[in-house]
């Protein structure tokens, strides 16, 4: 399979030079270099123009409601464990009206792999403010500056349980792709903050101004791993080794202004993933999870066979 196979065969209507583009290849060389086959991934967008990305993927594919992509995302992953589930969504889908689901989808540590593009701005709407823009910060589409303070989509990734986070930028496709794939290889929550200019609404934070800081003449974005900075928490580590790491990942997650960093923040392998949990209290859901259950019979009769779940139910 080469990047192209996994795209659609429909009309893009993002618009030209959108970081979504940029996304979208990272996501179909993934895909490629992952060696996936197409029917064992399952995208599902949130509402916005980043929801639009299931259409442009020619894998199986929902375009969900607004701010509930991960519910959708963790109802497939559970029904079938074999899948690989990513979910994208934007800013404004899911840490405004999502910003609940989002929480819990990391303290759940379910296997599944969430995408926030994040430009600032709810641009499928024409530009309001979303989350991410900052108190005082003012873009063209804005009659007046932001009151409110901004959200920092890493340090909620961090706070709620995601097991594996990062950053990347949508204009970087083979960063990113390298990211999205050691994301979806990660066994737990994942999480990628993707930078994606909005060139159509936010004329503050645009190609230009991430890849050239105005006072230091410098690129603002820089990796992390090439700076040595270490996100791995070993299998087994102590209180005061996850502390330190939190610590480390804070303070990296508030750098902005003349640097901003790109790269993994924190990858924990050891924590237990959600279906090894389950299996804990029904022992035959990794035999025979939802997915894998016939649901008819030659005449048409309901076979799902539900009784072992109710009966774990019971009191
Ligand atoms: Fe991309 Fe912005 Fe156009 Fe939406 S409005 S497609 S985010 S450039």
């Amino acid at each position: 399979m080469n990047p192209k196979d996994y795209s659609a065969d429909i009309h893009n209507d993002w618009c030209a030079g959108c970081g979504d583009h940029g996304i979208l290849n990272a996501l179909e060389k993934a895909f490629a270099e992952l060696k996936l086959q197409k029917h064992q991934v399952a995208v599902f967008g949130g509402i916005g123009c980043s929801g639009k990305t299931p259409y442009y993927l020619d894998t199986n594919g929902v375009h969900t409601l607004h701010g509930r992509v991960l519910p959708f995302a963790t109802g497939a992953k559970l029904a079938n464990p074999q899948l690989t589930v990513i979910a994208v969504g934007g800013d404004g889908d899911g840490l405004g009206i999502g910003a609940g689901h989002f929480a819990n989808a990391g303290r759940r540590n379910l296997d599944i792999t969430y995408l926030l593009y994040n430009n600032g701005v709810y641009g499928l709407t024409k530009g309001q403010a979303a989350p991410t823009i900052r108190q005082g910060e003012k873009t063209k589409a804005m009659s007046l500056p932001s009151m409110q303070s901004h959200l920092n989509p890493i340090m909620l990734a961090l706070t709620a349980g995601f097991s594996w986070v990062a950053r990347g930028y949508a204009y970087d496709t083979h960063q990113l792709s390298t990211l999205i794939q050691n994301a979806i290889t990660h066994k737990g929550s994942s999480f990628i903050e993707i930078l994606q200019p909005c060139p159509i609404y936010n004329d503050l934070h645009d190609k230009q101004w991430y890849e050239q800081c105005e006072a230091t003449k410098l690129p603002r974005i820089y990796s992390l791993q090439e700076e040595d900075y270490d996100s791995y928490v070993p299998p087994g580590a102590n209180k005061e080794v996850h502390e330190q790491k939190m610590i480390q990942c804070v303070m990296k997650a508030q750098e902005w202004d003349e640097r901003i960093p790109v790269g993994v923040f924190y990858h924990e392998p050891g924590r237990a993933e959600l279906s090894q949990q389950i299996a804990t209290q029904q022992t035959f859901y990794q035999a025979l999870p939802p997915a894998r259950q016939p649901a008819i019979d030659k005449n048409n009769q309901n076979l799902l066979d539900l009784h072992h779940i109710y009966a774990e139910l019971t009191i």
